[in-house]
């Protein structure tokens, strides 16, 4: 993807953080001092940004590693503002296969959110964060751990181009439904001229085909935007 700087590389895949993300980072840490005029509420506004964006990496990961386990590669992982596309070499074959990747990402979420849970609980801390009057480092766990749960549920919305959307097809397929599947995957690839549709995938966005590949996929394989 142009205009994308690399970050490192984890468990083999390229990370990549888009410009407009550098751009977005510093809106927050401008934004975040005009209205506290504090230098560290700012950091702390931009590492707040910082943790919920791991917590997406996390969640492409999630999708590229249960894909290699289907002898899928990932090409990279890209960070926009929007959320994260990993660029897969093709989809799996096998709609088993492609139900499992894609609810790898929000499992990845849902794991990430028991954890800090647990964290919080074992610490005695207090798991509804108080927003309004949150300072510093204050409820900072506990904020990244309703973002996960956000972000998990988010993903799981049945309709394309999220996670859910393309369980539930992997779903109807299974099942044998081919032409619910196939009509609801064209429902998406109707939608996806628009801009609007891609940027409905949203904070954490879905796992995607390479664009390259994209193109040579039949109807009801279609890309995840990006
Ligand atoms: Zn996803």
């Amino acid at each position: 993807m142009g205009w994308s700087w690399k970050m490192g590389r984890m468990f083999g895949i390229d990370v990549y953080v888009h410009a407009t993300f550098a751009v977005f980072l510093g809106w927050v840490a401008l934004s975040t001092y005009l209205r506290t005029h504090e230098s560290a509420e700012m950091v702390v506004g931009v590492l707040s940004m910082l943790a919920v964006f791991g917590s997406v990496v996390l969640h492409e990961l999630g999708h590229a590693l249960t894909a290699r386990r289907f002898g899928i590669k990932t090409r990279d992982i890209t960070l926009l503002p929007i959320g994260g596309v990993a660029r897969m070499e093709r989809m799996p074959e096998k709609p088993w296969q492609e139900f499992l990747v894609a609810l790898a990402g929000p499992a990845v979420n849902v794991v990430i959110a028991a954890v800090l849970l647990v964290g919080l609980t074992v610490a005695g801390a207090t798991l509804v964060p108080d927003l309004a009057n949150a300072r510093g480092m204050d409820s900072f766990v506990a904020r990244l751990l309703w973002v996960n749960v956000g972000l998990a549920i988010f993903n799981l919305v049945p309709a394309f181009p999220m996670d859910g959307g393309r369980a539930l097809r992997a779903l109807l397929a299974l099942r044998g439904d081919y032409v619910a599947a196939t009509r609801l995957a064209a429902s998406w690839a109707r939608a996806s001229p628009s801009s609007s549709a891609c940027s409905g995938c949203s904070t954490t966005r879905s796992w995607s085909s390479s664009r390259s590949s994209s193109g040579s996929a039949p109807p009801a394989r279609p890309p995840g935007c990006g």
